[in-house]
């Protein structure tokens, strides 16, 4: 059974009294979840029960060595991930004899995010699991639990390999979540081939966070990468310290507001990097909140967006530094300017600016203790506001006006009108965390705890929390670029407003084409069926390991082989050949010394792992898998661990180690690659318009060759370096789509350039793929060519880029004209001229985005695109 709804539906409720009612009876039940926090919340939970009968434990990497006897032979409730099951359990069968044998349910939590090749690992752990149980006499049933998604039974079946019923009814109360499409400003900064900027998604998720915790907001802002969730709590953090700085060197006032968001009258308009062109789907709230929050600012930190802040210092209360502290960054202000009279979002008070510095006792700075080049941008966060909708309109000029106005104050718990209270104040940035897979048991727990406390109100962190933990009383969800799916956005936004209460989600648009495309096209997401979730059991990459593990559990037998699908003998015979396995007359058995498991990686990776350690001290920070080495700890890369920033020094492949100094870049490092590609088989063609889509697989070479290097704050491009690092091959399924040279003759005839256009498309599409399989952009990758010597035609390839393909660029192939449309239209709905990242620039391109051709890209759509009516249907 797998029941498919949305996040706090009952889900829990649905298998746990089964499960419970099971374990009363003598049963066992396994629990299985991708994270070891979901288990741990779920433990929590079973233990509230207290039915003392129910002996439920964890089992799972943090468990103590002493207590893993005691699950195994007594617990008959044990929570798990694939892991484990993988590397621990099934292994040693043996001594969970009685488990096993009594063992009446398999619950599989937040199976959603069994997807790509992650998914087709635990959909063979699954197999393996039935072959042991069915070795005990026993027949669980599997019940899973998924965000909502498209087929969930087809999904189910794939995963397990049972028939599934489904239910997809969702009848539990909600509160209403207003949803914010939030695209951000293009900056006057310029990046590769002078292409517009856009201001980045954390950036603006670590205003909207900083502020709306200010509101007293509880928020959670989902990242997509781990270094990105650190640096908006970061960035975050930084901005509340400010906050704290700035009041905790005002005197006491008694009647006056103590809101710190009384200090910044700049005006959002004059301000370029701040200057949100909001969707029409935008919720903006007119009510302005007014921080003088300033971009994150380490001590000592050169700060990009200020330098293009015409801000006069004059104008703004918080910069009422005294005599002879030093303003360095100011220098770089362009002259005063009047703020913009066309201000529809602001307080009538607004008008009243500017307060003379000098009558404001709050900016009482001690001289040699300000740190005024975080005070001296009250930029980004200010234009947040507007949606702040649980702040109340404080006057700026509050300060001066005590009676402001008193409702507002009320909401404002953290503001205390009549105390000093400074540890409060010192304590402002400790309200914001940043949380990821990965961390040390002891440190999540606190963390989950002190946000159910309230004592963490704003969280940054990666999806790690959409994979279950139950954060409840969330006010707030901030996410910072489009999560992947649809599936993923709503479980997400669904995060906020437990208890049936109302709540706000923001998306946040990257610089990016998919984002784009979707904060222009609220159409994409509002009334849309989820996606399916795609995963490809049957890859004999994958396959393959967990053949050897099964058989090194118990002797595969050729009964066995109809559980492993269809490809298993073809599989099983070339492990042979390989010597793997031996085959004998009573089957296939694994004879080596070495743990069969170990072939099998199944969160991807494969080759040994770089450490990661600091050369002052030879601290061993962590581990990185080889293929991400390349592109995450190559020499001159940021590298964050635990909120700690790093450089890499040296990237040593040869010894395994990635030497990191302690760091505060203002920058962040993108790899670049250079691809090379040649078609091994073609497995399926259709024509598409003129030309042909093909499917098949490939033989790509990749070669990280340099790395991009961009202002943290603004996105502004530094440069490109050079890395000498060497190609890497890959065996992969992609998704091809070639034009005739008399379909392109009229565009060359027309003046484009086709390999730009074709580059062009090719970035873009890859943008877009996301949209119909669930995978994100650096899950996949492309080539494109005028003449593709294979093909001998202008071809543009997508490929899937984990070994032995994941299932993305089968997709790409069933639903090609539909993608390529929505890629058509990324193209045009984009505002830029030439080309810029939120179209046709890609961050990991190797040929430094050159050529592109954005006019050319949608003339060659249009030719591919033309007279498609019939291929989606029949493509499949
Ligand atoms: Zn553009
Ligand atoms: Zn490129």
């Amino acid at each position: 059974m797998i029941i498919s709804t949305g996040t706090a539906s009952g889900k829990s409720l649905a298998y746990l009294t089964p499960a419970v009612a099971s374990c009363l009876d003598g049963g066992t039940i396994l629990y299985l979840t991708p994270t070891k926090a979901l288990a741990a919340d779920q433990l929590r939970g079973l233990r509230e029960l207290r039915i003392t009968q129910l002996r439920a434990a964890c089992f799972d990497g943090d468990t103590p060595f002493e207590e893993r006897t005691w699950v195994r032979q007594h617990a008959n409730y044990v929570l798990t991930n694939p892991d484990m099951l993988h590397r621990s359990i099934l292994p040693r069968h043996a001594q969970w004899s009685s488990f096993f044998r009594r063992l009446r349910m398999v619950v599989i939590d937040e199976c959603h995010g069994y997807r790509g090749v992650f998914g087709s690992h635990v959909a063979q752990i699954l197999r393996r699991l039935r072959r042991v149980c069915a070795r005990y006499n026993s027949r669980p049933t599997f019940l899973l639990a998924s965000a909502t998604a498209s087929e969930p039974g087809a999904f189910g079946m794939r995963l397990t390999g049972l028939e599934m019923d489904e239910v997809t009814v969702d009848a539990s109360p909600k509160g209403s979540t207003t949803i914010a499409l939030w695209e951000p400003p293009l900056t006057e900064l310029r990046g590769e081939g002078g292409a517009p900027v856009r201001r980045t998604a954390t950036a603006e998720a670590a205003d909207l966070l900083a502020d709306l915790v200010l509101a007293d907001v509880r928020t959670l802002a989902f990242v997509r990468s781990r270094r990105g969730a650190e640096t908006v709590a970061l960035t975050a953090r930084a901005k509340l310290a400010d906050v704290a700085f700035s009041l905790s060197t005002r005197h006491p006032r008694p009647s006056t507001p103590r809101h710190p968001n009384t200090t910044s009258p700049t005006p959002p308009e004059t301000d370029p990097t701040t200057n949100h062109h909001r969707p029409p789907s935008s919720t903006a709230h007119p009510t302005p909140l007014e921080t003088d929050l300033t971009p994150s600012q380490q001590p000592g930190t050169a700060k990009p967006a200020r330098t293009t802040q015409p801000t006069p210092p004059e104008t703004d209360p918080a910069l009422n530094h005294q005599p002879g502290t030093a303003k360095p960054t100011d220098t770089a202000q362009p002259a005063p300017q009047e703020p913009a009279p066309t201000t529809t979002h602001q307080p009538p008070a607004r008008a009243t600016q500017p307060t003379p510095p000098e009558t404001d006792p709050a900016l009482n700075h001690q001289p040699g203790t300000a740190e005024p080049a975080s005070l001296a941008t009250p930029g980004p966060s200010r234009t947040t506001s507007e949606l702040s909708a649980a702040a109340p309109a404080v006057s700026t000029s509050g300060r001066e006006v005590p009676a402001a106005d008193p409702a507002s104050e009320s909401s404002l718990r953290w503001a205390l009108p009549d105390a000093p209270a400074q540890p409060d104040w010192a304590d402002l940035p400790n309200k914001i965390a940043a949380y990821r897979a990965g961390y040390l048991a002891e440190d999540r727990r606190l963390l989950e705890k002190a946000l159910r406390s309230g004592t963490i109100m704003g969280l940054a962190t990666t999806n790690a929390l959409e994979l279950g933990v139950d954060v409840s009383g969330l006010d707030a969800v901030l996410i910072a670029g489009w999560p992947g799916t649809r599936a993923s956005l709503w479980q997400q936004a669904g995060r906020a407003g437990r208890d049936g209460q109302d709540a706000l989600a923001v998306l946040i648009a990257r610089d990016d084409p998919l984002d784009t495309y979707l904060v222009h096209h609220p159409q994409a997401l509002f009334g849309q069926p989820v996606e399916a979730i795609v995963l490809d059991p049957d890859n004999p990459y994958v396959l393959g390991p967990h053949l050897c593990a099964a058989a090194a559990e118990i002797p595969l037998t050729d009964d066995d082989l109809p559980i492993f699908g269809t490809t298993t003998s073809t599989v099983l015979d070339d492990l042979v050949s390989q010597g793997l396995l031996r085959r004998r007359p009573a089957g296939w058995f694994w004879t080596k010394r070495e743990r069969a498991t170990d072939l099998a990686d199944i969160r991807g990776g494969g080759g040994a792992p770089i450490q990661v350690v600091e050369s002052s001290t030879g601290r061993l920070l962590g581990s990185v898998d080889e293929p991400s080495a390349h592109t995450t700890v190559h020499t001159g890369a940021v590298y964050l661990h635990q909120g700690e920033t790093f450089l890499v020094e040296l990237l040593d492949l040869e010894a395994g180690v990635a030497l990191v100094s302690s760091a505060t870049p203002d920058f962040t490092t993108f790899a670049r690659d250079i691809t090379d590609i040649s078609i091994l088989a073609t497995q399926r063609s259709h024509p598409l318009g003129p030309g042909t889509l093909h499917f098949g697989e490939v033989e790509v070479t990749r070669q990280v060759v340099s790395y991009l290097k961009r202002r943290l704050q603004s996105g502004e491009m530094l440069g490109d370096e050079p890395l000498d690092l060497p190609p890497r091959t890959l065996r992969t399924r992609a998704v091809w789509w070639t034009l005739p040279a008399s379909a392109v003759a009229p565009l060359a005839e027309a003046g484009i350039d086709l390999g730009g256009a074709a580059h062009a498309a090719e970035h873009a599409s890859i943008g877009l793929l996301p949209l119909f399989a669930t995978c994100d952009r650096w899950d996949i990758g492309g080539v494109s060519t005028e003449l593709h010597a294979d093909t001998g035609l202008l071809t543009v390839f997508v490929y899937d880029g984990h070994e032995g393909g994941a299932g993305f660029a089968e997709r790409g192939y069933a639903r090609a004209a539909d993608w390529l449309t929505a890629t058509r239209e990324a193209i045009t709905s984009c505002e830029c001229e030439r080309g810029c990242p939120s179209c046709i620039q890609s961050p990991k391109c190797g040929n430094g985005n050159e050529p592109l051709d954005k006019r050319g890209a949608v003339r060659l759509l249009n030719t591919l695109l033309s007279s498609q009516q019939n291929a989606t249907t029949s493509a499949q």
